[in-house]
């Protein structure tokens, strides 16, 4: 398929080459060409990328699971389409289009979990910036079934943020079988339910009181979490909690804060850690336990419609991609406050 696109032999990239080799930022990574991409691939400029959790665990080798080497990691970004490969059939975007391009980068379809709408764990699935290359660089190569159209009326930026944080939050929001006024604790927002969040930190208790919040709980301020989020919630219980933490402590303290028939959705991917659930009250308070992977295609285009709507208010601060390194210590440390999206245009 012809191009109008002027699509230059290299690109500046991140690149990890080891677990414990600092971040190297390089401009001369090759671009694959048009005429190099196979039938349903298809090349992406990016304007931006956001940078997630998920990065740094795949940069450092945190997980049980270890991502392809010499990598480039990255699994929010957003761009247009500017070649799709020769004899590609029946493909549902067309060059010029703006795609996202999510952690899930590829999957079957035709596996079980696939066939079931499970696609985010596809027996043959690849993942952005893990198994195969992601969206640190100015180019990314993608498929035509999988990148995700981003709507009018939400930014590139904006769309990053959503990407990959906020259709986690969605899938699970919406299989926690939870309705309009019914208490989620979760660190992130969502209009229609009422959210009591728990995090710490003065930046991001204001952040998510001005986000719509009803309620905070600084989990390093309070002194029993669980009589505070019980109190905060009828003196019942949150109906559901959506848990990205990272410790053993916030899965077991959910199962305590839930009121009966609660649902813990599990979203988090820490590189360890156990999930520790008191069996006795677990069945005498019928709480149910469902791990939620991020999301299907469906998943993705729901959640970035809502935003497109203005439903969702998105927090981000703009970077060039020099500053990922400094991000990733940022993220170590806790620091971050909303998004970093990298300016994939600079
Ligand atoms: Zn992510
Ligand atoms: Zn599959």
């Amino acid at each position: 398929m012809s191009t109008s696109f002027t699509i230059p032999k290299f690109q500046k990239a991140a690149i990890v080459e080891t677990n414990d080799a600092p971040l190297k930022i390089i401009d001369d990574f090759p671009v694959k060409q048009p005429s190099e991409l196979a039938p349903g691939e298809c090349l992406v400029k990016l304007d931006c990328s956001g940078v997630c959790h998920t990065d740094l665990h795949a940069r450092n080798g945190d997980w049980p699971l270890k991502a392809k080497l010499p990598l480039i990691g990255g699994h929010e970004g957003v761009g247009k389409i500017v070649a799709i490969g020769e004899h590609t059939q029946e493909s549902p975007v067309k060059v010029g289009d703006r795609v996202g391009i999510k952690w899930l980068a590829y999957s079957c379809l035709d596996c079980e979990p696939c066939r079931k709408g499970l696609e985010q764990s596809c027996l043959n699935g690849r993942y952005s910036g893990f198994s195969v290359d992601g969206t640190f660089s100015q180019y990314v190569v993608s498929w035509v079934s999988h990148v995700t159209p981003i709507p009018e009326g939400i930014s590139s930026a904006e769309a990053a943020s959503i990407l990959c944080a906020g259709i986690t939050v969605y899938r699970a929001i919406k299989y926690s079988n939870t309705h309009i006024g019914d208490w989620i604790v979760l660190p992130v927002l969502e209009e229609d339910w009422a959210i009591l969040p728990s995090n710490t930190g003065k930046e991001k208790k204001d952040l998510v009181m001005k986000l719509g919040a009803e309620k905070w709980i600084d989990f390093k301020e309070t002194k029993d979490l669980v009589k505070d989020v019980v109190d905060a919630t009828d003196g019942l219980g949150a109906h559901a909690a959506v848990v990205a933490a990272a410790t053993s402590a916030a899965y077991e303290q959910a199962i305590d804060y839930l009121r009966m028939g609660g649902n813990l959705m599990a979203v988090g991917l820490p590189g360890h850690g156990k999930l520790s659930a008191d069996i006795f009250f677990t069945v005498t308070k019928s709480i149910s336990i469902y791990g939620s992977y991020v999301g299907n295609r469906q998943d993705a285009r729901e959640a970035l419609d809502i935003a497109a709507r203005g439903k969702v208010k998105c927090f981000y601060v703009v970077k060039p991609l020099a500053a990922l390194a400094e991000t990733y210590e940022g993220l170590e440390k806790g620091t971050v406050v909303g998004r970093v999206v990298l300016d994939m245009t600079q």
